[in-house]
């Protein structure tokens, strides 16, 4: 077993232990996918440790524990249909593809240079996922309905795009909030057109989702 190995199987039991990996098939993608093939040369030694690291353009790969959090309240499995808002490293499109098939997961990124990296990460990593370089607090159209829309950025409020695009009893899961520095978790859930469930999953602090439905440049 390398290090590597060494360190991520570590990292899992101290998610699990924490209560942020709670089912099967999340522990499985944690335990598959190399979080070090997804973050820049000088900060690889640091993969394993539990925090958010930067990946070049002020951007971030998002702290493990907020990740397995947000796996969790998505309630995923083989086969739904899924748009990630935020490539960023690409290594959550990568869990999910671990997990619903990478046949099934669209994600989205704005910034070129960021979106370069994260479909080279996934492509070198062996996962066949669409990476679209755009603006994401539009959705994405094409690709639409989905079962789920996993956002990795914070969005002001939740735009009308995404419930637009959602399947029925689908959700939405996304950081929201008015404040720089402080977001909710929420999970949107559609019942039809008109009726969403909103539920709240705590605090949480996430980059700002950027674009003509979010925050402005
Ligand atoms: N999911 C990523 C990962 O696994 O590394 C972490 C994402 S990072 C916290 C948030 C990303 O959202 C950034 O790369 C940022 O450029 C991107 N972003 C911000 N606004 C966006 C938008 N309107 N559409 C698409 N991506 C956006």
């Amino acid at each position: 077993m390398s290090i590597n190995d060494e360190s991520r199987n570590k990292m899992v039991s101290y998610l699990e232990k924490f209560g942020y990996i709670k089912s099967e098939h999340v522990k499985e993608a944690f335990l598959k996918v190399d979080r070090s093939n997804f973050i820049p040369g000088n900060l690889k030694e640091e993969a394993y440790r539990d925090t958010p690291l930067s990946i070049g353009s002020g951007q971030t790969i998002s702290a493990p524990s907020m990740i397995a959090l947000m796996l969790e309240v998505s309630e995923l499995k083989f086969g739904l249909k899924i748009l990630e808002i935020g490539t960023g490293s690409g290594y959550n499109a990568a869990l999910i593809a671990e997990i619903c098939g990478d046949q099934n997961i669209v994600t989205i990124e704005r910034i070129p240079e960021v979106y370069q990296f994260g479909r080279e990460n996934l492509k070198k990593a062996g996962y066949n996922v669409k990476v679209v370089l755009g603006d994401g607090t539009k959705g994405y159209l094409e690709d639409a309905p989905y079962d789920r829309i996993i956002v990795t950025a914070a969005a002001p409020q939740v735009p009308q795009s995404w419930k637009d695009q959602l399947k029925e009893d689908g959700m939405i899961i996304a950081p929201v909030g008015m404040e720089r520095y402080y977001q909710e978790l929420l999970v949107v859930k559609k019942k039809n057109d008109t009726t969403f469930d909103i539920k709240k999953h705590g605090g949480c602090v996430f980059v700002p989702l950027v674009g003509e439905d979010g925050w402005k440049e």
